[in-house]
């Protein structure tokens, strides 16, 4: 029996065309928000500095400081940040990347960008250079177009950045798909049963009928009307889309386990902020402690001092009083 006689499986196949459906209906609309965004951040860096940006292809994710001081980091995790290892850095002789840097932070929704995909030598001619630090994972340093990306990148680009997240009436659709797509290629049995085919297919026609702009984009149309055929059974599934669907698969199964990496490295950096936190705390807690117990002590002494003094005068009244006696006698 050929794979594609079983219903669940030929409905994963389907669910996985789907999202390549998605990709097609909002790759222009990203790629088209992303370069009025670029232009933005330019205008933006002109409005900062007083001063139009200037092109530069020297700085490197290897030797590039940020503008922010370190001591004020502006990134959410500060060991994802350029100015956590400031060896070998240096701010951009250009007078661009450095600022250009910060501006990105600051686009981002969670202030958490990854720079593994990006490469600062493009940031002032290219759009989808500074678009690919609003990725969520690692592995798409060589898609340098919309086009090339996959739906999941593109979906991560429009939630995680605050301009292109603007542009939608319902983000939480985004979401939505987003994990849908996640439970689609990570999953493990490969079946998906008609109810959930169709709820998936509904959930990305809510993404392309977004009501602010997506509704009125050409290939958002053209993308509802492909998954509605989906949907009914009317699309042809051949071998080669089963190929196709399986190499993606196999592509988001790599990068589930780079996500995973990225959310271990979180935890962990998570966790050493708190050892240090609760370390300064016990300190903290010992040196008033040390500070009480010496406070303790000096009053004590104080105290003693004064009782001997006591005792002094006690004695030498005795010795007065005796001298008295003396002179008496
Ligand atoms: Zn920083
Ligand atoms: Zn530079």
């Amino acid at each position: 029996m050929s794979d594609l006689e079983d219903p669940l499986y030929k409905n994963w196949v389907r669910s996985a065309l789907s999202l390549k459906y998605l990709k097609h209906g909002i790759h222009s609309f990203v790629d088209r928000i992303a370069k009025q965004h670029h232009k933005d951040l330019l205008f933006g860096y002109r409005k900062d500095t007083g001063c139009a940006a200037k092109s530069c292809c020297e700085c490197t994710s290897e030797n590039l400081l940020p503008d922010h001081p370190r001591n004020g980091c502006i990134q959410k995790f500060r060991s994802k940040c350029f100015c956590n290892n400031t060896g070998g850095r240096r701010k951009c002789p250009n007078h661009f990347c450095s600022r250009f840097y910060d501006l990105i932070v600051r686009a981002h929704d969670e202030r958490n960008p990854i720079w593994a995909n990006t490469d600062p030598a493009r940031w002032f001619g290219d759009h989808w250079a500074t678009s690919q630090c609003f990725l969520g994972t690692t592995g798409y340093s060589d898609k340098h177009t919309a086009v090339e990306t996959d739906a999941s990148g593109l979906l991560s680009i429009i939630l995680n950045n605050i301009e292109l997240r603007s542009h939608l009436d319902c983000p939480d659709n985004v979401s939505k798909a987003r994990d849908i797509r996640n439970e689609i290629m990570h999953s493990t049995s490969f079946e998906v049963d008609d109810e959930k085919l169709c709820w998936y297919v509904d959930q990305m026609i809510l993404v392309l009928q977004d009501k602010k702009e997506l509704i009125n984009e050409e290939a958002a149309k053209n993308a509802v009307v492909n998954l509605t055929k989906l949907k009914r059974n009317q699309i042809y599934i051949s071998e080669e889309d089963v190929s196709e669907m399986r190499r993606g698969a196999l592509s988001a199964a790599q990068d589930g386990i780079k996500h995973i990496e990225k959310k271990t490295d979180e935890v962990m950096h998570r966790i050493e902020v708190k050892r240090k936190q609760v370390h300064e705390d016990i300190d903290a807690h010992f040196a008033k402690k040390m500070r009480e117990q010496d406070k303790q002590m000096d009053d004590k002494n104080i105290q003693t001092v004064d009782e001997s003094d006591v005792d002094n005068e006690a004695v030498e009244l005795t010795a007065e009083e005796k001298g008295k006696r003396v002179e008496q006698i």
